[in-house]
């Protein structure tokens, strides 16, 4: 039996997923998986083979010790650092051969530099800022001089130009075309200097949605690891989830009326009843706004939370007639038989979203990658 919970990593749906992403894209459009923040907490190191075995063309990552450790496991594949980088960071990434984005003179200054110094051309991806309102400039002018520094700089290579959207997992289009429409008709300027420049813009939500999103190169994140970008099923979009946790019952208890489980006493037994403790908490990542309020897998039965969780441990309550026995395995995210929680369903009742979820699954919890086998 394994140590106390563990995160099983399927990379036989991995592959799946991305596959099915690819099979949507045309030919020509390149299609780069999202891997930062070890990939939404599936273990980037378990991630980076089957998603490049899969098709991937490229990854992208969000600082430049990700770069690094993917690179550590994929010599060749390339690499685009999405996020902000501290001067301090830059050689990191781009000794690992990654791209980066750019939206700032100081930037490209400083970048060309170190790059020069390592003796290095880097790949610059500059930020429109489309209406995100966050990194990029909302500058087309400024987005074009950025370019063109990047164009002509002798240790600068211009790839890209590139935005992201605000509201592409929404009903509602209106504001993700218009973001849309921004970037294609900068682009078309831009391409009218330089023909070689690519575009792109879409994240899951875009690339599932609206094939006009995609131009040169999609960025899904969340849908590779077969999470629903828009917070539903990830079924209806032919995605399969990658990541299932589990722990074990370790003690069942029987509880007479009037008996609490945990700090507080915010569960009390109303009837005879039996109570099993699971050495899983919010230490794992298992949020304790959970309390009375989540569910498990246990036998292939959905069971409450009951009482509050605690660092190391969660009690369920398994009703009076049960057989639930010390060592039986507990699902918290993943399927058992005909029954499944899934990381959306999770995400409901603490008010958020499935990417929180299994990002929040923290570093004790080891992550076991299965399927590593071609398939
Ligand atoms: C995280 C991220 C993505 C992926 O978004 P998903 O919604 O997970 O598909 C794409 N692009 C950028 C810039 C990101 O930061």
């Amino acid at each position: 039996m394994y140590e106390r919970a563990e995160a099983r990593i399927d990379l036989a749906a991995l592959r799946h997923n991305v596959r099915e992403l690819k099979s949507r894209l045309a030919e020509d459009v390149e299609l780069c998986p999202v891997l930062k923040a070890d990939a939404y907490g599936h273990g980037a190191l378990h991630c980076v083979g089957a998603v490049a075995e899969a098709g991937a063309d490229r990854i992208a990552v969000a600082t430049a010790k990700e770069a690094v450790l993917v690179r550590s496991v994929a010599p060749d594949i390339p690499l685009l650092v999405v996020g902000a980088l501290a001067p301090g960071e830059i050689e990191m990434a781009i000794s690992a051969g990654a791209d980066v984005a750019a939206w700032d003179p100081g930037f490209i200054a400083t970048l060309a530099e170190q790059a020069q110094a390592a003796g290095l051309v880097v790949g610059v991806h500059v930020k429109y800022d489309t209406g995100m309102g966050r990194l990029g400039t909302p500058d087309p002018e400024q987005v074009l001089e950025l370019a063109r520094t990047a164009a002509t700089h002798p240790n600068l290579r211009l790839a890209a130009i590139w935005t992201h959207f605000a509201t592409a997992d929404e009903e509602d289009t209106s504001f993700r075309d218009l973001q849309r429409d921004r970037l294609a008709e900068l682009g078309e300027r831009a391409r009218r200097e330089f023909p070689e420049v690519k575009l792109h813009a879409a994240n899951s939500a875009a690339l599932i949605g609206d094939e006009a999103c995609h131009f040169d190169l999609v960025r899904p994140g969340v849908a590779i690891y077969g999470m629903d970008p828009f917070g539903n099923d990830p079924a209806d979009h032919n995605l399969r989830p990658v990541l299932s946790f589990h722990s074990w019952v370790a003690s069942v208890r029987d509880f007479e009326p009037g008996m609490s489980a945990g700090y507080g006493r915010t569960w009390q037994a109303e009837a005879p009843t039996r109570v099993a403790a699971v050495p899983v908490g919010y230490g794992d990542g298992v949020r304790r706004g959970l309390s009375n309020r989540g569910e498990v897998l246990i036998g292939g039965r959905r069971y409450p939370i009951s009482g509050t969780v605690s660092m190391d441990n969660i009690t369920v309550d398994l009703g009076p007639d049960s057989t639930v026995r010390v060592g039986d395995e507990v699902t918290l995210i993943g399927s058992q038989g005909e029954e499944a929680i899934l990381a959306e369903q999770v995400a409901i009742p603490l008010d958020t979203i499935n990417y929180e979820v299994t990002c929040g699954i923290s570093p004790r919890v080891p992550r076991v990658g299965l399927g590593a086998q071609a398939g």
